[in-house]
């Protein structure tokens, strides 16, 4: 059977496909291939004298981006293909290790939704140096901004949280191929 070609396949187009999505920088506007995004986000933000906490932002908004979950999950993918034996609690390593990788990325997310929001409030600040609104604008910017950055991360923890279910399938049918292959 040439179930492990098509896999392999698959996974190469996988491949071809991260390797060629492209994320668009928030500070120069033009599109980068995400394999390339953080060394140009480096250069970029020198190059533009931008603020550590914006590039900040955008680092942890890149880093909890669908791209690098996939990233994540895929080098968890192949780790895992390549345990010897496929132990009877492989489903609860992979679980296990998935909810790191969950984890980790709400962490990302959550930084990059704090730090946005400050940056939203040096913008207020700005704009409203001069005048006595200052106060009242900030502080409605605050809790409106805080209220869509709750639901902002339940939507993505639920997303990223179907992720892992999604992952953690294709690895189980994966494991049972390998296991009918060897019977
Ligand atoms: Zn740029």
């Amino acid at each position: 059977m040439s179930y492990n070609g098509d896999r392999q396949e698959d996974c190469q187009k996988e491949y071809i496909r991260e390797q060629t999505d492209e994320t668009q920088c928030d500070i120069c506007f033009k599109l980068i291939a995400n394999n390339e995004f953080l060394k140009h986000l480096e250069d970029c933000a020198e190059m533009n004298k931008v603020s550590g906490m914006k590039k900040k932002a955008i680092f942890y908004r890149f880093m909890s981006s669908e791209y690098s979950i996939n990233q994540q999950f895929s080098a968890l993918r192949e780790k895992m293909a390549l345990l010897e034996n496929m132990t009877s609690d492989f489903e609860s390593v992979f679980k296990q290790e998935g909810e790191t990788i969950v984890g980790k990325t709400m962490a990302h997310f959550g930084s990059y939704l704090y730090l946005e929001k400050q940056l939203g409030l040096e913008e207020i600040e700005k704009r409203y140096e001069e005048s006595d609104k200052l106060e009242e604008e900030k502080s409605k910017f605050f809790d409106e901004r805080s209220a869509e950055n709750l639901e902002e991360y339940r939507l993505k923890k639920k997303s990223v949280k179907e992720e892992l279910q999604n992952q953690l399938e294709r690895m189980m049918e994966y494991v049972m191929e390998k296991k009918d292959e060897i019977n």
